[in-house]
């Protein structure tokens, strides 16, 4: 299993596998053909489907500028290696090809090639159930065990991803106005802020969760700077958890730094053992992994033991089982902005649940991982981001 610093990507949004992996792709392309006159982009499959609304070609355009560039899209086509295909061309002045490289954005900002050899492993333990085993048998918190793997340095590194969260949060409850893509979408977080401090104690738990979680996810559709967790579309889910409960419990910073770590450390599993990429399971990948990685930060911020953990965990990822993906006009806007909110208060729920519990339950976090993954292949690919189904395809007849 990788290092957590590849589940929590900095870069700007909507989409981790659309807009971070497509630019790191032109940039890497562009370095290595500098002398190309010009330059042809194929993209395939989901990323051809929904790559419009992802604004995939304006970062590819951007990237590869100021030669002139051509894009294909081949929604039909899905490699069978992944279904976020992507074929990199350099020309000549006479259009031959002098390069050329085919790369897959395989979910939450990551790049791989077909034959390319697995990335050194940061963690000897690839399942929930070793490292339960391993952190009881020495009396380690998962953090700890994070820093067993990672070094001191993953501190550094997750101070900055906590603060481009909370970074993400200030810009997105002062901003206001109408999200880019042609939806007529308005911003809600300013509102939900507002209202949130106005609101009595019964109320306010879900407002401030939701203004949080709102404040990202709308940032993110509006191509502005987050940390993925795991991916972009899902990226308001736990810093909302964690910005709400830094504040009711007044937090020290290193206290959020080692429940990111947790986290960190639950979509890592997720990712290692079935995927967190909306094109290969549907939502539930994306913000499924979101709910059980905020759940568990949550269950540790509380005070839980490392048992509650890791059924708040479960808990998370359970009940978003069978969730697809379907964004409308492939903007990652509806259903994806309120999906970050309701998962931000699910989160809290599943944490609240364990606390009540002493920890124990029937079915295990790597069992339900195993099943998210069979019920992603086993989704129809209307359902995984594809834009072809779902509120997608309603949201078109509507409009026709
Ligand atoms: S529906 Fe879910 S998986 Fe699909 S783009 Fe939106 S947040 Fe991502």
């Amino acid at each position: 299993m990788k290092t957590i610093r590849d589940l929590y990507r900095i870069g700007y949004g909507p989409s981790s596998s659309h807009t971070i992996a497509p630019r790191a792709a032109a940039l890497l392309f562009k370095q290595r053909n500098d002398q190309a006159a010009k330059y042809r982009v194929t993209l395939y499959g989901s990323l051809a489907a929904t790559g419009r609304g992802h604004g995939t070609d304006v970062v590819i355009y951007r990237e590869l500028a100021p030669a002139p560039t051509e894009i294909l899209w081949q929604p039909e086509t899905v490699l069978p290696y992944h279904p976020n295909g992507m074929r990199f061309e350099a020309l000549s002045p006479q259009d031959e090809v002098i390069s050329s490289w085919v790369v897959f954005s395989t979910g939450g900002g990551e790049l791989r090639e077909e034959n390319q050899p697995p990335p050194p492993s940061v963690y000897e333990l690839h399942s929930m159930r070793e490292i339960l085993q391993h952190c009881t048998q020495n009396g380690l918190a998962f953090w700890e065990y994070v820093e067993s793997r990672e070094g001191n340095e993953i501190w550094e590194y997750l101070h900055q991803v906590w603060h481009t969260m909370q970074a993400a949060i200030e810009r997105g409850v002062r901003a206001e106005g109408v999200l880019p893509g042609g939806l007529g979408l308005a911003r809600k977080a300013w509102a939900f802020y507002r209202r949130a401090r106005l609101a009595g104690p019964k109320l306010m738990e879900n407002a401030f969760l939701s203004a949080y979680a709102l404040a990202v996810a709308e940032e993110n559709a509006s191509g502005g700077l987050i940390a993925t967790a795991p991916t972009c579309g899902s990226s308001g889910v736990l810093p909302a958890i964690l910005r709400y409960i830094q504040e009711i419990l007044d937090c020290h910073e290193d206290t959020i730094l080692h429940a990111l770590a947790t986290a960190g450390l639950v979509g890592n599993l997720v990712k290692h053992n079935a995927s967190i990429s909306g094109a290969v399971v549907g939502c539930q990948g994306e913000i499924g992994t979101a709910c059980a990685m905020a759940a568990a930060a949550a269950t540790q911020l509380l005070g839980g033991t490392i048992r509650q953990i890791e059924y708040a965990a479960e808990m998370g990822l359970e009940h978003h089982l069978g969730l697809t993906c379907d964004p409308v006009d492939g903007l990652v806007q509806v259903p994806c902005i309120e999906r970050n909110a309701f998962a931000a208060t699910r989160a809290l729920s599943c944490a609240n649940f364990a606390m009540f519990s002493d920890g124990s339950h029937l079915v295990p976090f790597d069992e339900v991982v195993e099943v998210m993954e069979q019920t992603g292949h086993d989704l129809p690919s209307l359902y995984r981001e594809t834009s072809s189904g779902g509120l997608a395809k309603s949201r078109l007849e509507k409009d026709l």
